[in-house]
């Protein structure tokens, strides 16, 4: 009895060492969404492993092909072609985000506002394409989230008006992020990252320390800002992702609908949230709204802080982030 319990014991030892023995980080990068991703977890099981990241790919793909505005199938770029003439089902889950997106249009005054895409669909940053003055105001005026007709029963979308738009590039990678880190946790993951473009979310730590998360240089390569952080979601929205220049006048990708143009007071914005949908939203109405009324909205909301740099290069922070102190004083 004594000798099987032995055995059995020594069995065990040895199954047990086996798996610490493969436990390592598997990472994989891959290009969805018009942007990158990025996932890293700690595993003991390297075709688990595999198996989970390309989970996490799979789930960023549905996203994409259910919410881009650029591929026709998606239901999203059905609703830009088809509301102005009749109302648009859409999947309970599409719109649910169009509805959390219109609670950050409300927090915000406008701000961040999804019918943006009225005006911002009009540019291609990468062709260096932009609309003339009175298409530009013409499509401006169309900016209203409110005069989005939603009905919460049938999950329509209707516009009153035609060439109005709408787009989730705010808060739909937030969202993909949060979803694959739900996915990861059920199936028992403790440490991992997701990242979709600026939009990152830690599961855990790093195995003992925080994960080390930096704030790039707007104009340059290297981290301005770094920061240790477990268990929370980080989004920057920056002015150097997508944009052209003409003119001296940079116009990038972040619309601020009050002005019917890209917003010009901030150059990187980074929110630290519970999840990546908040803090995808988060960061790109804070770089909206500016260092006054951006750092006003966040140091009014709990489990929120904020990080902006503005033009002439200051960094400013949320009240519950005490600047750094010198190590030497
Ligand atoms: P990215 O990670 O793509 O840089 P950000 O979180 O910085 O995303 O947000 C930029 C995206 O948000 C734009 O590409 C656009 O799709 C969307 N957007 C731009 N202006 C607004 C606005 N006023 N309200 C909501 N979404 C916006
Ligand atoms: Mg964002």
């Amino acid at each position: 009895m004594v000798k099987r319990m032995q055995r059995l014991c020594v069995g065990w030892l040895l199954l047990l060492c086996a798996g610490i023995a493969n436990a390592a980080w598997y990472e994989r990068t891959e290009a969805v969404m018009g942007t990158r991703i990025y996932v890293q977890l700690w595993q003991d099981d390297a075709d688990r492993a595999t198996q989970l990241m390309q989970q996490v790919i799979d789930e960023m793909h549905r996203i994409d092909r259910l919410m881009s505005p650029y591929k026709p199938d998606a239901q999203l770029a059905i609703v830009n072609r088809d509301a102005a003439q009749h109302p648009v089902a859409v999947t309970p889950e599409l719109f649910d985000l169009i509805v959390l997106s219109n609670h950050y249009a409300d927090l915000s005054d406008g701000a961040f506002d999804i019918t943006f895409a009225s005006l911002g669909h009009a540019y291609n940053y990468r062709e260096q394409v932009r609309p003339d003055a009175k298409q530009q105001r013409k499509a401006a005026a169309l900016i209203n989230y409110k005069a989005l007709q939603l009905d919460s029963h049938k999950h329509t979308v209707a516009f009153p008006r035609q060439g109005m738009k709408i787009d989730l590039g705010g808060i739909a990678k937030g969202y993909a992020v949060d979803n694959a880190i739900t996915l990861l946790k059920k199936a028992g993951v403790a440490h991992a990252i997701v990242t979709a473009g600026g939009d990152s979310r830690l599961l855990g730590d790093h195995r003992g320390r925080p994960w080390l998360m930096g704030i790039k240089h707007p104009r340059g390569e290297q981290h301005v800002v770094s920061l240790p952080l477990s268990d929370v979601a980080i989004s920057t929205s920056g002015d150097y992702e997508r944009y052209f220049e003409a003119d001296g006048v940079r116009y990038h990708h972040i619309i601020d609908p009050k002005k019917g143009d890209s917003a010009r007071e901030v150059v990187s914005a980074t929110i630290i949230a519970d999840t990546a949908t908040e803090s995808d939203a988060l960061s790109t109405t804070i770089f909206i709204l500016g260092v006054e009324k951006g750092l006003k909205l966040v140091n009014g909301m709990t489990g929120v802080s904020a990080i902006l740099i503005d033009r002439t290069g200051k960094i400013h922070y949320s009240a519950d982030l005490a600047p750094p102190v010198p190590l030497d004083e």
